[in-house]
């Protein structure tokens, strides 16, 4: 429970990966602020389950950015932990791609993370000490047909978390991304129906031959994974590493 004391925010974190970052960070003992969109009931639950409160904000919107931030500042403190995940897919090619989804892939993988950061670092560097932490992926790294915006945002992501790891560098704040390949979560699977459309392929193929088809492992990457690295890099054992992209992704950028 090396994490008691600490108060954690984590964007998009009602599925998927971000559930599991959460869910990793509770079981440490950190107090956390959950996020992202769900029914009432479930995320009742959600936060019953980890200690934690919920705030919708959409983190398409800067004000409500803004808003989520003071009130994680007034009721929890910090955020001492801020791990930047809500992200969301468009698959399509570029002369078909709708300019509103390119702007919404922007707005919500690539520049909330700059809106929570900037209100997120003066109160880590008050209390020398912070992590931030951004769920990039494989594509911060590398490009796929059709993913366009979303390719653009991840290494976006990428290159804010080195300018940010450099500008914090002597506060006790550590600033990194983690990129994973693909992991088995409600956004993998919303874009199967896509890309069989786009590529003319069945259900398997997409998941073998397109998913898989770069992963060396042949394995999907696991939400809780990725938390247990988000924990380790909470560790003072990680304060030295900083500006890391860290991949996580079955061998697929070693290629
Ligand atoms: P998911 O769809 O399961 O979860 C996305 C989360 O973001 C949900 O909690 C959702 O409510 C929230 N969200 C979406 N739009 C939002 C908005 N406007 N405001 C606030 N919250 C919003 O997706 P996931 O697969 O868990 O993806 C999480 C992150 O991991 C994303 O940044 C994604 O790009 C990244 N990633 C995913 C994979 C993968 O294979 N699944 C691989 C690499 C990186």
């Amino acid at each position: 429970m090396f994490l008691q004391g600490k108060v954690a925010l984590v964007t998009g974190s009602t599925s998927g990966i971000g559930l599991a970052i959460a869910k990793a960070l509770a079981a440490e003992g950190a107090k956390l602020m959950i996020n992202g969109f769900g029914d009432a009931a479930a995320l009742e639950q959600e936060c019953g389950e980890l200690g934690a409160i919920h705030d919708g904000a959409d983190m398409s919107k800067p004000d409500e950015i803004e808003r989520m931030m003071k009130r994680c500042a007034d009721e929890l403190g910090g955020p001492d932990i801020l791990v930047n995940n809500a992200g969301i897919q468009h698959v399509s090619p570029v002369d078909e791609f709708p300019p509103e989804k390119w702007d919404a892939i922007i707005a919500i993988n690539l520049s909330s993370a700059f809106h929570t950061t900037r209100l997120a670092v003066p109160g880590m560097k008050q209390k020398k000490w912070g992590r931030v932490i951004n769920t990039a992926s494989a594509h911060s790294l590398v490009a796929s047909p059709n993913k366009s915006a979303y390719v653009a945002a991840k290494h976006g992501i990428a290159g804010f978390t080195k300018t940010v790891a450099l500008e914090t560098a002597r506060d006790g704040i550590t600033a990194n991304c983690i990129s994973p390949g693909y992991v088995w979560t409600p956004l993998v699977e919303a874009q199967i129906p896509d890309t069989m459309k786009t590529r003319g392929l069945t259900r398997e193929q997409v998941m073998n031959d397109v998913l898989l088809a770069a992963q060396p492992t042949k394995k999907f990457v696991t939400p809780e994974q990725v938390g247990a690295l988000v924990v380790f890099l909470c560790r003072d054992d990680a304060a030295s590493i900083t500006g890391a992209n860290l991949s996580m992704d079955g061998g697929w950028t070693a290629a």
